[in-house]
């Protein structure tokens, strides 16, 4: 029985430990979902403002044998943690250039764009230049059609490291995205000196646009400052004809999100390039 008095140290707190135990669980998979071939990509269509296909965003999915899929939100985070981040991230530019690859092989994938996220970690390793060229010359692919999604903290955190970074990645042709827009502590003297081609709209202000006056007011910001900038502008999240609609109007280069598919494994995303373009 326990016994201990309130002024006695705790060293065992069951709530603490079964934490503890789930963590190291999770990160025991992750490994063994590395090892295994558990991960898979899917990708989720980018669209420009005459409904035409311009390429994709690969997000990560991970395939559980007994718990089936488990999304990235779930693990991305402790895979960030523990280091584990560093090999799959390789694996999902390994998986991304292989792709590119393939679409290069035929008239209607040639034009594609492939954009992959790349967390800060990941970007921040000394060698993450020399390792990505590695790929991009070993599977032989235009690196033109490869963008790389960084978020604003992945910049901040380490501004002249990741400049120079992104400036040599820039020189191969990768380009660049600056993801979930408007979320973080952007300025205006970093966002002049950064090679970027695309703001990426966060969803967050995306989903109350139609009713939202606070929000309409910040995605139109957003798209004048593109615009101001040289960047395309891409909104994430659009779900609704009215979203679409109020950013078409409001001069939005591009548009992803549920309204013109889920994210989807690569047959599915291959069926929907050779599907008819509604409107
Ligand atoms: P993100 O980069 O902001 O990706 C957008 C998320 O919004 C995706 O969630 C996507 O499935 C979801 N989404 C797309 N359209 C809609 C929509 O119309 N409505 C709503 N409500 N959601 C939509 P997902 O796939 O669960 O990914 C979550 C996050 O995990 C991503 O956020 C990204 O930060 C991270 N992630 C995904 N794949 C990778 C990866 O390969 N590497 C790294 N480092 N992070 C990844
Ligand atoms: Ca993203
Ligand atoms: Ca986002
Ligand atoms: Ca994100």
């Amino acid at each position: 029985a326990k016994t201990a008095g309130r002024n006695a140290v705790r060293f065992f707190d069951p709530a603490m430990q079964a934490i503890l135990v789930v963590r190291m669980l999770l990160e025991s998979n992750l490994r063994v979902a590395l090892a295994n071939n558990q991960f898979q990509l899917y990708y989720q269509v980018q669209v420009n403002s005459e409904g035409k296909l311009i390429g994709a965003e690969a997000l990560l999915r991970w395939i559980h044998p007994d718990r089936g899929f488990i999304s990235p939100a779930d693990f991305i985070p402790l895979a960030e943690e523990t280091g584990l981040i560093i090999p799959i991230g390789l694996w999902v530019l390994e998986t991304a250039c292989a792709q590119i690859k393939q679409w290069e092989s035929s008239k209607e994938t040639r034009h594609l764009t492939l954009a992959v996220n790349v967390s800060a970690k990941q970007f921040q390793q000394p060698d993450f230049v020399d390792t990505l060229s590695e790929i991009i010359r070993r599977h032989k692919i235009d690196a033109t059609r490869l963008k790389i999604e960084l978020t604003e903290s992945t910049v901040l955190d380490n501004v002249d490291a990741t400049t120079e970074k992104m400036h040599e990645l820039k020189k191969l042709g990768i380009a660049f995205s600056m993801d979930d827009f408007g979320t973080g502590y952007s300025s205006l003297a970093y966002l002049q000196r950064l090679p970027l081609n695309q703001l990426k709209i966060d969803q967050s202000f995306v989903r109350d646009l139609s009713h939202d006056e606070n929000d309409a007011t910040i995605v139109r910001a957003i798209i004048s400052l593109g615009v101001n900038l040289g960047l395309n502008v891409i909104a994430e999240g659009v779900e609704t004809s009215a979203q679409r609609a109020f950013l078409i109007a409001h001069n939005c280069y591009a548009f992803q999100g549920y309204y013109f598919s889920k994210p989807l494994p690569l047959e599915g995303f291959h069926a929907l390039l050779k599907a008819p373009e509604s409107d």
